[in-house]
């Protein structure tokens, strides 16, 4: 589990298929071969989000800390 201000990222290795969108797209927030691999201070939240939506296997889920305003 992964934490910024804004939001809680989850990531299931069991579900990641490795397609890898998320390292060669925001390789500055999916690192490969460092821990934590993924830093949420590397970027927006709502370009993390983006990228997360992009996870073709739903590997990758996020949820915010606080209900937004609708
Ligand atoms: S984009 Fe999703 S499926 Fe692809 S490597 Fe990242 S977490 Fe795994």
């Amino acid at each position: 589990m992964f934490r910024n201000k804004e939001i809680t990222v989850t990531y299931n290795p069991q579900v990641c298929i490795n397609a890898e969108h998320c390292a060669r797209e925001l390789s500055h927030v999916f690192r490969q071969a460092v821990i934590p691999w993924i830093n949420l201070e590397a970027d927006t939240t709502a370009n993390i989000i983006s990228q997360i939506k992009k996870c073709p296997s739903g590997a990758l889920q996020f949820s915010y800390h606080k209900k937004q305003a609708s």
